[in-house]
């Protein structure tokens, strides 16, 4: 049968992107992608990107306090939201550009519609158009979800919260997860005064307790009001602003709410049942180790298979996808010691076994540093530092590293490297250390501070 492309991708986001400009590129397939909303998905429209932009701007507020301190007389001025996101809008249309360009480059067609499936080997545009291809890739992300509570439409989401007219003066976040943990500290250092409401006892569930609880910390000291064991029961509006009714009693209003209550896969408009394609129990498209659906010809990557939901993840899963299928490669994608940060302030760095999990799993040793950096001590600053290393009493390899810290995102990219490559304490230990900076005690940790 002659189709009309070898690949068809739906969704133009970074796995799905990434899969079509190298599979046109490097394989000489022919390739379509169809992209209902803008290029670069959630990550370069409204996740990462756009909230790493956010995280710089509100950092100037503790970085001006900070400067008092190192003698400089600075006046702390009020941001400007207006101005901040005129410039961040632009910033979006230039990137999006720049994937437009990728794919248009590597020969990519591209469609800026809606697809659907009809069959396992065709796809139906938004404008009815009908294209057939051998191959087709769903890489259509996922969308936030909203818990079922009486007026939870009165709340925005991490997709609204970017295009605010104004920066409200108060706001109740709900979550704890990256996202709200992300936006609390953003908004907090914006200057909007910020309450954080989680249902469990700790924030960021899954990783090293210690880490967390340093995250907390730091994260009350800065100005989140964080209330753990706390969830909202019902929103109703109260003129332009919101009113919430908590657990723990409260029922204050706030000018805006947000939900960061997690992610849900983005598959509504694909009619998977065309072809006959259960879902998982997450509402996530199954696949196996290589990518592909229950249907041959199906495959997909990234946030819609609700494996680990990060971008990069999607755009390893995406060329892991064409080495597979077009390259003749069978190729597993490699989800052993992903290293990742969330940008809470402070900011936390981590790769690996937490200590709880690692203790589940054989002799653990702990080595911990927890101290209140140079730059911190000098500014009269309370905020720690944690580096830590979990190691198998064992075998001396490093099971996982968490880093609290500022930069911590930087530093625990580069230790990924080590630790992905099976370094031993030993190792970090016969590297010299780069004196002074936060990072070298994560070298000169000597004792263990206990076994597990
Ligand atoms: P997460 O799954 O990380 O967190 C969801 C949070 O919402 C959890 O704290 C959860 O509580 C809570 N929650 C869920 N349902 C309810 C409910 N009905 N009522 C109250 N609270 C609820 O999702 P996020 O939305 O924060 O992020 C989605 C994904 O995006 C992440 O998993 C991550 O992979 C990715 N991401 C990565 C970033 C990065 O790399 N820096 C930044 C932002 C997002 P509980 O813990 O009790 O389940």
């Amino acid at each position: 049968m002659v189709f009309d492309y070898d690949l068809f991708v739906i969704g133009g986001g970074s796995g799905g992107v990434r899969a079509a400009r190298v599979a046109a590129s490097e394989t000489g397939a022919k390739v379509g992608l169809a992209e209902q909303s803008r290029y670069g998905g959630t990550c370069v429209i409204r996740g990462c990107v756009p909230k790493k932009l956010m995280v710089f701007a509100s950092e100037f507020s503790n970085l001006t306090e900070q400067a008092h301190a190192y003698g400089w007389s600075l006046q702390t001025g009020t941001f400007n939201w207006p101005e901040f996101q005129a410039k961040l809008n632009a910033e979006l249309d230039r990137l999006e550009g720049v994937y437009r360009s990728l794919l248009a480059k590597a020969g990519v067609d591209t469609f800026d519609l809606a697809a659907k499936l009809l069959t396992p080997h065709e796809i139906e545009l938004a404008d009815g158009t009908r294209k057939s291809a051998r191959h087709i890739l769903l890489a259509v992300g996922g969308r936030p979800m909203r818990p079922d509570i009486p007026g939870a439409e009165l709340a925005i989401t991490s997709n609204e919260i970017f295009h605010l007219e104004t920066l409200p003066r108060s706001m109740l976040i709900i979550g704890g997860g990256y996202i709200a943990c992300e936006f609390a500290s953003i908004m907090t250092g914006l200057g909007v005064a910020t309450t954080q409401c989680y249902r469990g006892a700790r924030v960021l569930r899954g990783f090293d307790v210690e880490a967390r609880e340093l995250v907390t910390a730091g994260m009350r000291a800065r100005g989140v009001d964080l209330r753990l064991n706390t969830n909202v029961v019902a929103l109703t509006a109260e003129g332009e602003h919101v009113r919430a009714a908590v657990t723990d009693g409260t029922n204050a209003v706030y000018e805006q709410v947000m939900f960061a209550t997690g992610r849900q896969p983005n598959t509504g408009g694909l009619d998977l049942a065309a072809v006959d394609l259960p879902l998982g129990p997450q509402g996530e498209v199954v696949v196996d180790h290589y990518s592909q659906t229950g249907v041959p010809s199906l495959f997909a990557v990234g946030d819609v298979t609700d494996r680990v939901n990060l971008t990069p993840v999607a755009i390893h899963e995406g060329m892991a996808f064409v080495r597979t299928v077009f390259q003749g490669i069978p190729t597993k994608p490699d989800y052993e010691l992903i290293p990742t940060a969330i940008f809470t302030q402070p900011e936390f760095g981590t790769i690996g076994l937490s200590e709880e999990s690692a203790k589940a799993l054989g002799p653990i040793k702990v080595y911990t540093a927890e101290f209140r950096g140079m730059r911190e001590v000098f500014a009269g600053g309370t905020e720690k530092t944690l580096m830590k290393l979990i190691t198998d009493a064992n075998s001396d390899h490093v099971l996982g590293c968490h880093i609290v810290a500022p930069s911590a995102g930087e530093m625990i990219q580069l230790i990924g490297v080590a630790i992905k490559m099976g370094a031993t304490k030993a190792d970090f230990d016969r590297t010299m250390a780069v004196h002074p900076t936060l990072s070298e005690e994560l070298v000169t940790l000597r004792a263990p501070t206990r076994m597990g």
